[in-house]
């Protein structure tokens, strides 16, 4: 089969709009109410079915086709996923569409999904008899920031009765024109600990009176570098990283507390628990061998996101198919998390990149920066993506 695009085409301005709307507007994980109430309006305006406050702001639409089904097999129901929230950074850019709320920003791309799954809705409910089997649609707030949403919505059963579950991603590395996957990991699980060294404080010319919290820190910052040079596979992947380190106020006295704020990244779960574990041992014997005492928080945030290879496959397959102006390619694995994990834990389905980069209209900087933004065209490719999946179940 082959789709004819015009129709979808002719939403192409709301979706625009509607990004720049959502950018102008942003809010910050779990405050997400504006936004949510706002998608809500639309989604009922299109005569889909809503539940909102779904672990949170969470918003679920649900609809289905009226196309008849031919294909001997029995409809799929599918899940589509937009996070919705904001960051808490300062909007730099100079465009008319910045951010209205001071010190609050759409820098990840999460304005651009929501308008994106806004218009698939949209169409979707404009064009029942065009598709058929059931879609769910995901509006998940607080992506950003642990817990997370999705793991609310999923207790809320946003998943029960679904077959399977897509989710894109806006990614300005990639060129726009660019979709890509991978089979397998495709983001790192986000692991945060924290140490506070108990050392015995004193004066600075006494050293041998005090246990030096500072350069027992020190020590543990050494050591914690050889977990992934010394004890990971080479052929494995790991990252562990001291974000922040603070002790002492003044020259002349040794701390008698030191902390350390880090983070660990892994691809998959022995590795995860191995690295959870040198971190543990290396604290306590460092410690030990210096007579300081640590307490250790180690919190375990979203685990990894494995996409199913049955799943890569048919993204590739019918966006290549459909999507004419695309070219697709295979994603190189990236350390940053996503919740999106805790979806793909309980029902098969792939994360996807849609590449919207563009070096001559700025649209390059990373996200999270303070400059970040998409090219727009990167918006209709998202839209086609998904409609892709779910105009062509088979
Ligand atoms: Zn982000
Ligand atoms: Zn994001």
């Amino acid at each position: 089969m082959t789709i004819d695009w015009s129709s979808v085409e002719e939403l192409r301005s709301d979706l625009i709009s509607w990004r720049r709307h959502l950018h102008m507007h942003p809010e910050l994980s779990f405050h997400e109410s504006k936004t949510a109430a706002w998608i809500t309006e639309k989604l009922r305006l299109w005569g889909i079915d809503v539940e909102i406050n779904v672990g949170g702001h969470g918003v679920v639409g649900r609809l289905s086709g009226h196309a008849f089904n031919d294909s001997n097999k029995p409809s799929k129901h599918i899940a589509l996923r937009a996070d919705i929230d904001a960051l808490p950074i300062q909007d730099e850019k100079e465009v008319y569409y910045k951010s209205r709320v001071p010190g609050i920003m759409h820098a990840c791309g999460h304005d651009g999904h929501t308008a994106t799954l806004l218009t698939v809705a949209c169409w979707l409910a404009k064009h029942r008899e065009a598709w058929s089997g059931n879609v769910t649609l995901l509006f998940q707030p607080a992506e950003e920031v642990n817990p997370g949403g999705a793991k609310g919505m999923i207790e809320s059963g946003c998943l029960d009765g679904i077959d399977c579950v897509y989710g894109i991603h806006l990614w300005t590395p990639i060129p726009v024109g660019v979709v890509a996957s991978k089979e397998g990991a495709l983001l790192a699980s986000v692991d945060e600990f924290s140490i506070e060294i108990h050392g015995r404080g004193g004066h600075a010319a006494l050293p041998h009176q005090t246990v030096d919290s500072i350069v027992v820190a020190a020590s543990l910052v050494q050591a914690f570098q050889t977990i992934v040079s010394r004890n990971i596979d080479p052929l494995d992947h790991a990252v562990v990283t001291i974000g922040s380190m603070h002790a002492g106020h003044t020259f002349n006295v040794i701390a008698e507390r030191a902390n350390l704020h880090g983070t660990v990244r892994t691809f998959n779960a022995e590795t995860r628990t191995y690295t959870e574990q040198r971190v543990r041992e290396m604290t306590k014997h460092i410690c030990e061998m210096n007579g300081a005492k640590a307490d250790i928080t180690y919190y375990r945030g979203y685990p990894s996101v494995i996409n199913h290879k049955d799943h890569v496959q048919r993204v590739q397959e019918k966006v290549t198919k459909h999507i004419k102006d695309i070219s697709w390619d295979n994603a190189v694995p990236v350390m940053a998390g996503e919740d999106f994990a805790y979806y793909l834990e309980k029902v098969p389905g792939c994360f996807i990149f849609v590449g919207a980069g563009n070096a001559q209209i700025e649209a390059t900087f990373p996200h999270h920066h303070p400059k970040f933004n998409i090219d727009e065209s990167a918006l209709m490719y998202a839209v086609k993506v998904f409609l892709s999946l779910v105009i062509d179940p088979s």
